[in-house]
């Protein structure tokens, strides 16, 4: 039996048994026999031996075993018991024969430990836990990673800190639960403070800080995490590589990313997708249709995310036609069935060249409900044509699917004040203060020796915001020298004059680009991350700046990436 198992042969060994067993019925009364059975039983994974018939599942084994006489005393017997009741879906015979056993060790406690955390019960997992006379590694990993994937950070990061010692699977299962709750921030602190203590990184956990670099525009730190690969002869495999192609992509550093796609050995449908998603946000369509029909002729075969890709890309290359193509062969010819967020990519790629009555009968004829990113994409395309009647459709929608974001009366109102509707510019201001929608406060962020610096509109919390505020005047002054012309028609408080212009002045994308002006040798590129839409003022102001300050700044805003250079931006005004 015992060779049967080595050689991954469970059933074989089951086979085995069955046939001996009427010959000699006390063979499952000794414990070596018996914890073989139950390995065997444990790795045809549950009801597979009960349901063949055998007799042989992890209740029987225990049921004759006691027939034989055997008081399971042996540990390790009784660790296979656990596991064999738990493979087999039985958590409460597992829980049973743990209570059982008239002793218990850390192996033991691990089982029962991973059986709750495998089944999603941590706090079940804890009193276990904290029921145990002597821990491991494993039991702290095990219960750190339960509190990970429920995505309990704080309990996680707790039982981290209590550890005395802690290996790669610790620092991963602590890195993945700041990853999958957005705790940016913390995640990077941890990896800084992983880097100072030399532990070496797994996969896994340069995967989630690849992940959250990307998010928070981190170029520097996900830069690091490259350069460790490289120089630790790391094997750049599928997940990893996708991982700094998304990462580069999203830091703005398109270049890199296109580079690390073209080093990896293996790649994947994900791995083609991010490089296509990449190039699309960047405004690089015709790359990335070009490696879309290359990704097609190498005979893989796309998925969803292939084709939101691909429509972003005929979006900002204008091309309808082709993206109507592209759309309608996804289900014909890929059997892909479009989801919500191709719809959206529809609206947006017919909205934004012009086809707003095209777009809303897309929107009318969709096979499910449209959401609010949907009208809200809609309203976008209003406002670039002017289109009052069916923004204020779409504003009707949105007031009902998403009442209190403040984006669309933004939007809405911007569309009034171009049609030259002040009054109704004033009712929108009346409707925001009435209805006490909140603001969603703009964010830009952006990155220096290795830190991410964030700025809100009106910031004065950061240490150097004298010298910031001071470059800020200062630029703002060079702008009005050159022409520029602050748009106070968008400011929708009820102030003065002055106080609008400053207000604009103060949006936080200037503030990061004032702290980058200060901080950064000139002619180096600045990147920002910008958490919403950047408003016109900001961009007509940030197109100067390029100018004037012979400076590239590459800008992502909520839905895009803006590459500011010599006046110009790569978004030709539409956004
Ligand atoms: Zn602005
Ligand atoms: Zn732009």
């Amino acid at each position: 039996m015992r060779g049967y198992l080595r050689a991954c042969l469970p059933l074989q060994a089951l086979l085995l048994l069955r046939s001996l067993l009427p010959r000699a019925p006390r063979l499952l009364g000794n414990s070596f026999s018996l914890s073989l059975a139950l390995q065997a039983s444990a790795a045809l994974s549950g009801s597979v031996p009960a349901m063949l018939g055998l007799g042989l599942g992890a209740a029987s084994l225990h049921a004759r075993a006691r027939k034989s006489g055997f008081v399971a005393a042996d540990l390790f017997v009784r660790t296979a018991l656990v596991e064999a009741y738990a493979k087999a879906g039985r958590a409460d015979l597992a829980r049973a024969a743990f209570d059982e056993a008239p002793r218990r060790d850390v192996f033991l406690c691990n089982v029962m430990l991973a059986v709750y955390v495998a089944r999603g019960e941590v706090a079940e997992a804890r009193r276990v836990f904290d029921g145990m006379r002597e821990r491991d590694m494993v039991s702290w990993n095990t219960l750190i990673h339960g509190y990970a994937v429920k995505g309990e950070v704080a309990l996680a990061r707790e039982m981290f800190d209590d550890m005395e010692d802690r290996d790669a699977f610790s620092w991963s299962s602590i890195m993945s639960a700041y990853a999958k709750g957005k705790r940016s921030k913390d995640a990077l602190e941890l990896w800084q403070e992983m880097r100072a203590a030399c532990v070496n990184p797994d996969c896994i956990t340069m995967v989630s800080v690849l992940s959250v670099c990307g998010d928070m525009g981190a170029l520097a730190v996900g830069a690091e995490v490259h350069q460790f690969v490289e120089s630790n002869g790391v094997e750049l495999d599928v997940k990893l590589g996708t991982a700094l192609i998304d990462m580069y992509a999203k830091c703005g550093d398109i270049d890199n990313s296109v580079r690390v796609f073209h080093s990896m050995p293996v790649k994947d449908v994900l791995t083609w997708s991010s490089m296509i998603i990449g190039l699309a946000n960047h405004g690089l369509g015709h790359d990335a249709l070009s490696l879309f029909s290359r990704m097609l002729s190498e005979g893989l075969q796309p998925n969803e995310i292939t084709f939101i890709g691909v429509l972003i890309s005929c979006t900002h290359l204008g091309l309808v036609s082709d993206g109507k193509k592209y759309f309608s062969s996804m289900s014909v010819v890929h059997g892909v069935t479009p989801k919500v967020e191709h719809y959206g990519c529809m609206v947006d790629l017919l909205g934004r060249s012009g086809h707003i009555e095209e777009a809303r009968q897309l929107i009318r004829g969709m096979p499910f409900e449209p959401d609010a990113v949907i009208w809200r994409t809609l309203l976008g395309a209003c406002r670039i044509y002017k289109n009052v009647e069916v923004a204020e459709e779409a504003m009707t929608k949105l007031r009902v699917l998403d009442p209190h974001a403040d984006e669309h009366y933004v939007l809405l109102s911007n569309i009034y004040a171009q049609a030259n509707s002040w009054e109704c510019v004033a009712e929108m201001r009346r409707m925001l203060r009435r209805e006490s929608i909140q603001r969603i406060p703009g964010r830009s962020s952006i990155e220096w020796q290795n830190t991410i610096h964030e700025f809100v509109s009106g910031d004065r919390s950061h240490p150097r915001s004298k010298e910031i505020y001071k470059m800020l005047e200062e630029m703002m002054d060079r702008l009005r020298q050159a022409g520029y012309k602050p748009m106070t028609g968008l400011v929708l408080q009820d102030i003065d004059e002055q106080s609008k212009e400053r207000a604009l002045a103060e949006h936080s994308e200037k503030l990061a680009i004032a702290f980058g002006l200060l901080t950064t040798p000139a002619g180096s590129t600045l990147r920002i991350t910008k958490n919403l839409r950047a408003c016109e003022d900001c961009h007509s102001a940030i197109k100067l700046i390029s100018l004037l300050y012979e400076r590239k700044l590459i800008i992502r805003d909520r839905n895009r990436f803006h590459h500011f250079s010599e006046g110009q931006c790569s978004c030709k005004d539409y956004w």
